[in-house]
């Protein structure tokens, strides 16, 4: 699989595989991938830490930034 959209493409992935991660086919953002826990992903797995320094950050803001809404810029619950 090519990694990402919009044109970058990791320099580790070989032909689909991946020559950080033992020669695995190429998953973007899995366990060891360069990526992991520094992006967000459409595998939302993937976006759990993510989601949770949100949710932290969003309860800091306080009530007057509205709360949580139930439809969030991610989208794909
Ligand atoms: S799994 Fe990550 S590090 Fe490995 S080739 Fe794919 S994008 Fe690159």
């Amino acid at each position: 699989m090519a990694a990402g959209g919009g044109g970058w493409s990791c320099p580790h992935d070989v032909d689909g595989r991946c020559g950080k991660v033992n020669m695995l086919p190429c998953d973007p953002g899995m366990k060891g991938c360069e990526l992991y826990g520094r992006f967000a992903f459409f595998n939302d797995d993937k976006n759990a830490r993510l989601r949770e320094k949100r949710a932290r950050e969003a309860r800091a803001a306080g009530p007057e930034g509205g709360g949580m809404k139930p439809e969030g810029p991610a989208g794909a619950d």
